[in-house]
This record gives C-alpha cells, sequence and structure tokens, in this order.
C-alpha cells in the first residue's frame, strides 16, 4: 500500500468513522481516527440488543426523517445494501435476514466491531483513543484538528462523530454537530427519535411491565400523524417498543413545537371494533355471572384490563376504549434513552455522492449528525455505512501530497 498518500484524519471511530477509515486506506490514503472514548465502536456494540441489526432488504420507502428526504436515497443509491453485504460478508462478517432485518451470523454486535477493528489494522488505520476533537479549521488548504493535547495535520477530514443518542451523562453536552456548525454548516435543530415516549397518568393506569401487540397513532388536534403497528411496551412513564420508536420522530417535532399530541393505542389489532364488540358480547353470554374485569381475562393482558374497564362502561364502550385508547403524550424520555437524534447538518450542504462538503473542499460528513434519521430496523446503521463508505473513498483519493 502507498503509505505516501493523502492524509486524512477520521473524527469519531463509531460505525460511519470506522467503515470510512477502511476506504480511504484501502484507496492508499494514511489514515488517522481520532476517537474520544478508551475503546472505538461503543455505540455499535449496544445495536440491535447488543445483536447489531447492521441493515436491512426492505424498501426505503418512508423509511427516512429529514428536510431532504431525497439525500438518503441518493446515498443508498451511491453505496448499496449488496455493497454492504458484500462488504461485510468480504471482512469477515457472515449475515443473517429475520425477515428482512439482516444481523450477523454470530448474533453479537461484538463480532461486527472485531471484524471492522482486523481490517482496519490490517489496512494499516492508526485509532487513538480519549482523543477528543475541539476543533477543525482550514489553514491554507491544509486541516488543522484540535485535541486537547494535540494538534493534528491532514489533506482531508472526516467527520464522523454521530451524536448524544443512547449515551447517559451526555444531557449537557454539545451535539457533536457543533465542530461542523463552527465550519460554516447550518445545523437542524437536533432532536431525540427512536425514543420511549411519556404520557399523561401513565404511573396511575398500572400496565407497567405489559407487553402486546397492537397499533399506535399519532394524533395532533384532528390529524392522523402516523401511525406503527406491532409489540407494544407500556411501562410507568408512558409507552415504548419498536412501533412507538418508529413514531417517536413525529411525536417529539410536535412536542418540540407546542403542538397537542396524543396517542391513540389499539389492542386488538386483529378485528375491527364491531368486531370486538360481539367478541365480547358473545363472552359475556357465555359467561353470564363474570364481572366484566374476569370477562377480559384470557383476552387482554391482565395488568392492562384495570385501565380497559376503569369507570366500569359497557361492552360497546369498552370495545372502543381497547381500540382507541387515547392518552396525551406529554414528553420523551430523553437523548440518553433515543436510538438516534434527528436534525443534524443540513443535506443541502453536502454531496450525496461523496459526502464532500460543498462549502469546504475535502471536508466531510457522514452518519447520524447529517439531517437524516432512519426507523428501526438497520437503517440507522445502513445509512452510516453508505455515508462511510462514500467519503472514506472519496478522501481517499487523489494526489500525494
Ligand atoms: C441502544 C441503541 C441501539 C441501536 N440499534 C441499532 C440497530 O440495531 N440498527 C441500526 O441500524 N441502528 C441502531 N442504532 C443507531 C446506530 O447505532 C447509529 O445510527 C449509528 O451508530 C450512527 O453511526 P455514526 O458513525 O454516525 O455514529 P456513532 O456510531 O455514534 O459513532 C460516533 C463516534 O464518534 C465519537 N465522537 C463523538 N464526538 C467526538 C469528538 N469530538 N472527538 C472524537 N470522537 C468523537 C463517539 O465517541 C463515537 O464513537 C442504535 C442506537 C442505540 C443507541
Amino acid at each position: 500500500m502507498d503509505k505516501q498518500g493523502k492524509s486524512v484524519i477520521v473524527v469519531g471511530g463509531g460505525a460511519s468513522g470506522l467503515m470510512a477509515a477502511i476506504q480511504a486506506a484501502r484507496c492508499g490514503a494514511r489514515v488517522t481516527v481520532l476517537e474520544r472514548e478508551n475503546k472505538p465502536g461503543r455505540k455499535l456494540l449496544r445495536t440491535g440488543n447488543g445483536r447489531c441489526n447492521l441493515t436491512t432488504t426492505g424498501s426505503t420507502a418512508g423509511v427516512y426523517h429529514g428536510e431532504e428526504r431525497s439525500f438518503a436515497a441518493k446515498v443508498l443509491e451511491n453505496w448499496t445494501v449488496a455493497e454492504t453485504l458484500a462488504f461485510f460478508e468480504s471482512i469477515g462478517v457472515h449475515t443473517t435476514s429475520r425477515g428482512g432485518w439482516i444481523y450477523p451470523y454470530s448474533d453479537q454486535a461484538e463480532s461486527v466491531l472485531q471484524d471492522l477493528l482486523m481490517t482496519a489494522e490490517e489496512c494499516g488505520v492508526r485509532i487513538k483513543t480519549r482523543e477528543e476533537v475541539r476543533r477543525v479549521r482550514k489553514v491554507m488548504g491544509r486541516f488543522q484538528v484540535e485535541t486537547a493535547t494535540w494538534t493534528y495535520e491532514a489533506d482531508a477530514v472526516i467527520l464522523a462523530c454521530g451524536t448524544r443518542a443512547g449515551i447517559a451523562g451526555q444531557e449537557d453536552a454539545e451535539e457533536p454537530a457543533g465542530i461542523a456548525a463552527r465550519m460554516g454548516h447550518t445545523v437542524i435543530r437536533q432532536l431525540p427519535a427512536l425514543v420511549p415516549l411519556n404520557v399523561e397518568d401513565a404511573g396511575r393506569l398500572g400496565w407497567a411491565g405489559v407487553r402486546v401487540n397492537g397499533s399506535v397513532r399519532i394524533i395532533s388536534g384532528r390529524e392522523l400523524i402516523e401511525e406503527e403497528s406491532g409489540q407494544l411496551q407500556l411501562t410507568e412513564y408512558g409507552i415504548s417498543g419498536i412501533p412507538v420508536f418508529i413514531v417517536s420522530s413525529e411525536a417529539v417535532r410536535l412536542l418540540d413545537s407546542h403542538a397537542p399530541v396524543h396517542a391513540e393505542l389499539d389492542f386488538f389489532p386483529d378485528g375491527t371494533e364491531r368486531e370486538l364488540a360481539e367478541l365480547l358480547h358473545e363472552r359475556h353470554a357465555n359467561h353470564l355471572l363474570r364481572p366484566l374485569k374476569k370477562l377480559l381475562v384470557g383476552l387482554f393482558p391482565e395488568k392492562l384490563i384495570p385501565a380497559l374497564t376503569a369507570g366500569s362502561p359497557d361492552l360497546i364502550s369498552l370495545a372502543e376504549r381497547a381500540k382507541h385508547f387515547r392518552v396525551r403524550v406529554t414528553g420523551h424520555q430523553g437523548a440518553k434513552a433515543a436510538q438516534v437524534m434527528s436534525g443534524g447538518v443540513s443535506t443541502d450542504e453536502v454531496d450525496p455522492a461523496t459526502c464532500m462538503s460543498r462549502l469546504v473542499e475535502n471536508l466531510y460528513l457522514t452518519g447520524e449528525m447529517l439531517d437524516i434519521d432512519g426507523a428501526c430496523g438497520g437503517w440507522n446503521l445502513q445509512f452510516a455505512w453508505s455515508t462511510g463508505a462514500l467519503a472514506g473513498r472519496s478522501a481517499g483519493r487523489g494526489e500525494d501530497k
């Protein structure tokens, strides 16, 4: 490998940063990753509950949010899911699909990280940990990357710093996108997404611990904003689970603009309200002596029954309540409980073919710090791999300096 190649600094040794570093090094660049933690890839280890849902083969339609959603589609055309799968197979990660959601065959996020780190080492990438970048400047055509103790110089810089999502103890910290803002980039307000939601009087409902199949609709005023179905998790503070995560981005944005937000939960997704009412009447006819609460045992989880039967509704109202259980959304569990942040560096200012900044030549931006957030199911990591690969390939090419 030509070790006289372009010098590239990657800020952040997470998903997109490691991908970018490998691709840049494979193009012959001298690559250094600066990572503020004591180990690279810490967030990656927590993905998919430790199993790492690393990509997906589903349709991209409607899965990405951001001011310019087409940016994500363009990026995924330029570095596809198929290329991602081939890349991982080539570095040692054999994969398996669960309904289109792709996991390492080992079922361990740890093995994805290990294969990335081994590959990075084999390509000659240097990884420096406990190096938090504070500022990046461009002086006379070269970059100066400042940490607490050192100023590194490079021909190209890839900002792959992610967000505060999913990290405890960062409540008052600045979002990493601030580094890009100080270089002139516009940052769209960053808010938690894929996050559990708080609902009014959740504790009083007594439903904490319930997991139930259903659907959740986000409603503002009279408008249905988004709907998703799957396993709902009911908690002491409100609602969680994959369908709630998926609708949370819109709910949080509405809350942030002080709009009224309600969640309507459907606890009988397999039938209509009328069918549920008929079922309840049939059960009542078969068990005339059973009080209302006992009539529901075997139909709904026991801890959900008090919430459904509060105020002793008749069977018609009960069916209505179980299909349209309405709660006011009062907030969310914050960045530390979120999987990603919405908002970030405006994608108007980034070229989707290379992920190079349109404002600062040879500066690249990747992954979650961009104004794109995806649904659950591997979309966020796929966006990280694609942007990382494009940035790394582009940054790694070029004349020797
Ligand atoms: C609990 C959890 C589960 C998730 N599960 C999935 C899943 O299964 N599938 C999926 O697709 N997505 C999942 N995600 C989202 C996914 O992890 C992120 O979207 C993805 O990691 C983003 O990649 P990134 O490279 O942009 O940022 P990151 O992977 O977060 O990497 C950024 C790196 O930059 C470092 N850094 C930040 N600032 C600085 C600085 N100033 N100087 C030096 N280093 C810095 C950070 O320490 C970090 O290592 C999950 C997220 C969480 C929190």
